[in-house]
């Protein structure tokens, strides 16, 4: 009897497919193996071996595979299990899934790239076979090859293999992606000579250099920057305080009173050094941490919920050391632009090189290197810091995860499918390892806090900043009457003036928070009310000043900025709205003395141009750090002692049901990053409407309220945690025959769900790169039973797909959107 293999194919196949293997090769291959099979007419995939068996398959005969391209199995099965477990759940196809959860350099296909790594890829041929030789050989020559046109150049149809082996040994690059050239940073440091430690040496110092007042000058800057720390400081802090030129430093030096020496900075690469110091908790944090631990011997999942700066870290570190000293796997989840260098180092410091990092600003190779690593774990313990996607790695024994920052919504992965929710999947995940989760935030999620509430999560609080240090104080600044007042300089009232300089005055630093980037948002004629749009979106386009441009923000669609109404050809046009830029441009010109850095997605684009940001902020150089929702994200900085939120109010007034949650969230979060020390922090919230429920939430930092209020608003409006919802986007260049789709899929659910669903409705922006949208929402109240729901709804798709005048429509299918 033949044997047959189920494959996992990386494409949107609502099916596993079916191929056809020798009973030599039926014995050999374990479910998890990559295979290269061929598909339509004449194209080569990587797919995923995830069933053999000796059933054929009924409506089409089985082709035979190309190859087996693994020995041991790529795909564990807890990894197949938990795959099929987002097909189903998030409604999308295990192909999705694959693709998301593999680093692309493992899935060669046909329509790929390969490139040569370097041109001196030749030059050692030594162990390279034929095929191989041959093919760099003729990558010399044409610089890029379609793997279909390596089956030429080879004469054979099998090439996978060969490239495969090429990957590995690093001679080739697969859909090259731009790797950016870093020069670490060296920065000169200022020490005291050992020999003038001791308090006498140093005042005898201080009278030696009585006749050479600018050194003396520099001596006692130098003491009065170290007093408290006791540390090298930088040559340019130096310098910098003191007024004196690098000669008089230079001559301090050649004197042996000063020595210099170099550091490295801002790398993520690891020292070597961890410590062995151990964590001493707070009373407060050594409750938290028996409480969260009694909850894991009931396998129960933890919420943390601790203030900011309360200390939540140190507990995850005790945590994870617990695990890894078990020899288990320890997952630590956060959002993308969260995972820092400055995180990533305090984690390192106490594992060392058991830290792996996995984020998408790592190269293809960087994240192959992580997942073998994982894979092939021994038991000696690890822990994996990473985003989202880092739940898809090939744990063997999970013993916890940790999700920090749980509140966040970028751990839902918008577009492409699978739409998951790595929170939410992560818990499913421990699961299947038995294994401890946590869930933490200073502003929890609804959900997660209703779960909490309703004792399916534990909850855990932790209500005391670490060390005693007071929460910041929160004022609210009516903007509306200081602009009557003419108390406004810009988009500043005289109020955050005043704070920022006696901030800046006791060289402390400060951020302020401005939810846009960009200058001014649009431009509008005073004359006729036109402002430049989009011609590919339904969206105005917003200027840019440092390039002098109008972009979109959704399609990159630019033009350079207007003199004259297009429409009109008036010259009254004028900038409504800000953006982050447009507050630099002020504060440049406010305070010119000191320096300003900015941090959006405009200014951290590259690998490491976020980090290079935050060192900068964090050694001091730049004072005041203007920024969008980046800066709120968990950063740990010792010197701000002020944040301004410039307006509170383009938050608040956002269409969206979440609106509210989430600028209570923010606030709170930008708000934490004040006063982390010894001092108690300030700040400023500007608002033209002061007395906004949640402003003032924010203010008392009133979490229960905020709460409760939300909650009785999602009950009334049937929103989630109490419905669940699932939404449907049509998407299609034919404006006509997307909403005739969208009607008839309405009214089909609406057949089957009758006063659940809402919609067909255009959203906010109803044509992005010329695609025309419209979205449907399914409501599933809590008694009606998902899987039901979804096997109806996915009957109601596929006849949508046999309807011929649909073919050019796509429906996206989002399971609890956010
Ligand atoms: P959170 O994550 O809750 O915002 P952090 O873990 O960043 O708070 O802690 C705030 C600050 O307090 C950090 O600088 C941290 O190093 C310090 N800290 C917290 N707990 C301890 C401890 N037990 N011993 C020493 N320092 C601590
Ligand atoms: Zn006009
Ligand atoms: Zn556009």
């Amino acid at each position: 009897m033949p044997y047959f293999v189920d494959v996992i194919l990386p494409l949107p196949l609502d099916k596993r497919f079916t191929y056809e293997v020798s009973s030599e090769e039926a014995s050999f291959l374990t479910p998890g193996m990559r295979l290269a099979v061929p598909f339509g007419k004449s194209k080569i995939y990587t797919g995923i071996a995830a069933k053999i068996h000796q059933i054929p398959p009924e409506v089409y005969e089985a082709k035979p595979i190309h190859q087996i391209l693994d020995k041991v199995p790529l795909i564990t099965p807890n990894q197949l299990k938990f795959w099929a477990w987002i097909s189903s759940y998030y409604m999308c196809t295990e192909g999705d899934v694959l693709r998301a959860a593999l680093p692309g350099a493992f899935l060669l296909e046909s329509e790929g790239v390969i490139q040569l790594k370097n041109k001196e890829a030749l030059q050692n041929d030594d162990g390279l076979t034929d095929d191989e030789f041959v093919l760099l050989e003729a990558l010399q020559r044409q610089s890029s090859l379609k793997i279909q046109e390596v089956m030429k150049v080879l004469d054979k149809k099998t090439v996978l293999p060969v490239i495969n082996k090429l990957l590995e040994k690093d001679l080739v690059v697969l859909n090259q992606e731009i790797y950016e050239q870093y020069k670490p940073k060296r920065t000169r440091y200022i020490k005291l000579s050992e020999n003038f430690s001791e308090e006498a040496a140093m005042h005898e110092l201080l009278d030696s250099l009585s006749r050479a007042p600018s050194q003396r000058e520099i001596m006692l800057t130098y003491f009065s920057l170290t007093a408290k720390s006791r540390k090298p400081i930088k040559q340019k802090s130096l310098l910098k305080k003191s007024k004196a030129s690098p000669g008089t430093i230079k001559s301090l030096i050649d004197k042996g009173i000063l020595e210099e020496f170099y550091e490295q900075t801002d790398r993520v690469s690891f020292s070597g050094e961890t410590t062995s110091k151990e964590i001493i908790f707070s009373e407060f944090q050594q409750k938290a941490f028996s409480e969260i631990k009694e909850l894991f011997t009931e396998n129960k999942v933890g919420l943390l919920h601790g203030i900011t700066s309360s200390g939540k870290t140190e507990i995850y570190i005790e945590l994870i050391k617990e695990v890894l000293n078990a020899g288990k796997q320890a997952l630590y989840l956060l959002p993308e632009i969260a995972l820092t260098t400055q995180l990533i180092q305090r984690l390192q410091h106490y594992f060392g090189e058991k830290v792996l990092i996995y984020h998408s600003k790592y190269s293809v190779n960087e994240r192959v290197e992580v997942y073998r690593k994982i894979l092939e774990d021994a038991g000696s313990g690890q822990v994996v810091i990473g985003a989202r996607s880092s739940i898809f790695l090939p744990f063997k024994n999970l013993g916890l995860v940790v999700v920090d920052e749980e509140h966040e919504s970028s751990f839902k992965q918008y577009d492409p499918a699978p739409r998951y929710h790595a929170r939410d999947a992560a818990v499913v995940l421990a699961s299947f390892f038995k294994a401890n989760i946590l869930l933490g935030s200073a502003t929890p999620s609804l959900e997660s806090y209703f779960n909490a509430q309703h004792h399916k999560y534990g909850l855990v609080e932790l209500n005391r900043r670490y060390g005693d240090v007071l929460l910041p104080e929160i004022e609210i600044v009516d903007i509306k009457t200081k602009h009557k007042k003419k108390q406004m300089t810009g988009h500043f009232s005289d109020r955050l003036l005043e704070e920022i300089k006696s901030t800046l005055k006791e060289e402390e630093q400060v951020i302020l928070f401005q939810n846009r980037r960009g200058f001014s948002p649009i431009l509008e004629c005073n004359t006729c009310g036109h402002s430049p749009q989009c011609p590919n979106c339904d969206v105005s386009l917003t200027y840019h000043s440092h390039n002098n441009q109008l972009r979109c923000h959704y399609c990159g669609y630019h033009i350079a900025m207007q003199q004259k109404c297009m429409a009109c050809q008036s010259t009254e046009i004028t900038t409504k709205g800000f953006g982050t830029e447009q507050i630099e441009t002020e504060l440049k010109a406010l305070f010119p003395k000191h320096k300003i850095g900015r941090m959006d997605q405009d200014t951290t684009r590259g690998k490491y141009a976020f980090d290079k940001i935050i060192s900068a902020f964090e050694n001091q150089e730049i004072d005041i750090l203007v920024g969008t929702q980046m800066v709120t994200k968990g950063l740990d900085f010792r010197h701000v002692n002020l944040v301004g939120i410039m307006n509170a109010d383009n938050l608040l007034n956002f269409p969206d049901f979440r609106a509210h949650e989430r600028s209570f969230q923010l606030m709170l979060q930008v708000a934490g990053r004040a006063g982390r020390t010894k001092k108690r922090g300030k700040v400023l919230i500007q608002s033209y409407n002061p007395n906004h429920q949640i402003i003032q939430q924010v203010s008392t930092g009133d979490y229960e309220a905020m709460y409760k209020e939300q909650l009785e608003e999602r009950y009334n409006y049937k929103y989630p945690p109490y419905y669940r919802i699932i939404r449907f986007t049509l998407r299609s260049r034919d404006y006509s025959t997307n909403n005739t789709a969208a009607d008839w899929l309405a009214k089909s659910l609406t057949n089957v769900f009758a006063e659940y669903v809402l919609g067909p409705e255009f959203p906010p922006i109803a044509r992005i790169r010329n695609e025309y949208y419209k979205n449907i929402l399914l409501k599933i109240p809590q008694q009606q039973s998902l899987e039901k729901t979804k096997t109806l709804t996915n009957r109601i798709l596929s006849s949508f797909k046999s309807i011929g005048t649909f073919r050019s429509v796509r429906v996206v299918v989002n399971v609890d959107p956010i």
